[in-house]
């Protein structure tokens, strides 16, 4: 886990962007070791755009990312998978705004990163360690992040509605952690909501494949876990702050949070910068122990 990771060859796969309802083809590319990971447009002849928080761009039901005219919508399930996997640099090739929904959840995307096979470049990995709290509340809605030796969620969510007035998990992230419990947890909607979305052009694609419809007393299709809804927050969570640019060593703790308020904390988290050291992961490390972290020596450039 020392060592940045990219893809064994290129895959793709065909699906329905959630909001526009348009078909789009999804790649995933190897990429070379300090790259990270880029979208690119190949409708707009191959512009790329960088998972950073430097391209956010502001879309309210969706993370979403941008750089000169090209945007592209809905990032978060695919970097959670990429992130989840422990693939530090890739190339996502869209040829349309919107990735793909797929089922609603990462599964699909971690299917792809397992046919296209994870290789180890030689380059040792650099870790963002936190050594003081950092937090960002907006109402009700907060988020923080702590000092821990792993790193690991905690999430909480509370809403007007049975079936999810509070749901609450603690998860240590590793890619087996990820896998199991967390990658296959849908994306979720109340059906009040979805026809003020498509009157609003939004959603278009949304349907019982690709979402957790709430009615007014319970879901309109059958869970894959009972506290389903958590486990997408966190899944959201991880796919947002991939925009930090490196794998965290802390503990994120967030109550009610969404898109706008995670990737403000992306944001955030690159800014106080004294409140974190980069931590690089030796290549060399003895196979007995944990893994052996030394600092990053002019650690200064954050771009
Ligand atoms: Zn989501």
């Amino acid at each position: 886990m020392n060592a940045q990771r990219t893809l064994r060859r290129a895959v793709s796969c065909t699906g329905i962007g959630l909001h526009s309802g348009t078909k789009v083809t999804l790649s995933l590319k190897p990429a070379p070791a300090g790259s990270g990971i880029r979208f690119s447009r190949r409708d707009l002849g191959g512009l790329e755009i960088p998972a950073t928080v430097a391209h956010l761009a502001s879309i309210s039901y969706a993370t979403g990312l941008s750089c000169g005219e090209g945007a592209v919508e809905t990032v978060e399930h695919v970097l959670a998978a990429l992130v989840g996997l422990g693939v530090d640099n890739a190339l996502v090739e869209l040829n349309h705004p919107e990735v793909p929904i797929m089922d609603g959840s990462a599964s699909p995307f971690v299917y792809l990163i397992h046919e296209a096979g994870v290789k180890t470049l030689n380059a040792p990995r650099r870790f963002l360690k936190v050594v003081r709290p950092i937090a960002l509340s907006s109402g009700d809605k907060r988020i923080a992040l702590y000092p821990s030796d792993h790193f690991k969620v905690t999430y909480s969510i509370s809403f007007d509605h049975p079936l999810l007035r509070h749901q609450a998990r603690t998860l240590e992230i590793s890619e087996e952690s990820f896998i199991e419990q967390i990658a296959s947890a849908r994306t979720f909607g109340f059906l009040k909501e979805v026809e003020m979305l498509r009157q609003n052009g939004l959603a278009l694609g949304g349907s019982l494949d690709n979402a957790i419809v709430l009615g007014d007393t319970g879901a309109l299709n059958a869970l894959r876990f009972e506290d389903e809804f958590v486990r997408h927050k966190i899944l959201d969570v991880l796919g947002d702050l991939a925009l930090v640019g490196y794998p965290i060593i802390g503990h994120v703790v967030a109550h009610r949070g969404g898109h706008a308020l995670h990737t403000a904390f992306a944001a955030r988290i690159l800014e106080e910068c004294d409140a974190w050291r980069l931590v690089e992961g030796e290549l060399d490390s003895p196979a007995t122990g944990a893994p052996v972290m030394a600092p990053v020596k002019n650690a200064a450039a954050l771009d």
